[in-house]
């Protein structure tokens, strides 16, 4: 498989549709755990993407996905806007000179950002950030998961964070109390990850 980044604004609108059918439920989680804003942050970083999506369409990978990274960084706000915004542009330092990406590079490329997040959050796995949805992600992809597994990755980590106990990001604050709830960004990066692998599978003809 070898993907063209012209795909990326059909992925930007799957991504701000799915957000946008769960945003109460996602409210409700950052509230419990955290201060409530997290869907807003999310959208407000989904709606300038939406603005800029024509322009994107028209960049190779690293420069598209480092302007999506610069986009989140300067509009999402939040301990999520900067960790996001990492994962992009550490993607797109990942991505430099290469044009086309098959499963596999693209599956190294996204490690790399996932181990920026890592430490831009000084955080691990099993602390119940958007963390536990990334890593076992990117486990599958490196290991050739199939769209569907990594989708089911994505879920699995997602809602293992129920039974986590918060040791970073607002939520370390409730200790005890944060057990027994999914956090918000474990959720959102589920939802986003799931969206894109349907468009995925849907828009096979973007596919190169
Ligand atoms: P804020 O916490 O500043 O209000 P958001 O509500 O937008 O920001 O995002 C909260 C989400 O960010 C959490 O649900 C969690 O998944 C993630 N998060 C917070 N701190 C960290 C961290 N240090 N490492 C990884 N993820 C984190
Ligand atoms: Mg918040």
């Amino acid at each position: 498989m070898s993907l063209r980044s012209k795909i990326l604004p059909d992925l930007i609108k799957a991504v701000s549709s799915i957000i946008e059918q769960n945003a109460e439920e996602v409210t409700v989680l950052d509230q419990v755990l955290g201060d409530g804003d997290h869907v807003t942050n999310l959208q407000r970083g989904l709606d300038a993407l939406n603005q800029q999506a024509d322009e994107i369409a028209k960049l190779e990978w690293a420069e598209a996905i480092q302007k999506i990274g610069m986009t989140l960084l300067s509009t999402m706000g939040g301990a999520s806007g900067s960790l996001m915004g990492t994962l992009f542009i550490s993607m797109s330092k990942a991505m430099a000179g290469k044009t086309e990406f098959n499963q596999q590079q693209f599956a190294e490329v996204f490690v790399a950002g996932v181990e920026a997040v890592k430490k831009r959050g000084k955080s691990e796995a099993g602390e119940k950030t958007m963390l536990d949805t990334l890593i076992p992600v990117a486990d599958k992809m490196l290991k050739g998961g199939s769209m569907d597994e990594i989708c089911q990755s994505a879920v699995k980590g997602m809602e293992s964070t129920r039974d986590m106990k918060a040791t970073k990001g607002r939520a370390s604050y409730l200790e005890e109390k944060s057990l027994g709830h999914i956090d918000a960004g474990a959720r959102t990066s589920q939802l986003m990850i799931c969206a894109i692998v349907d468009e995925l599978k849907n828009n096979s003809g973007s596919l190169g």
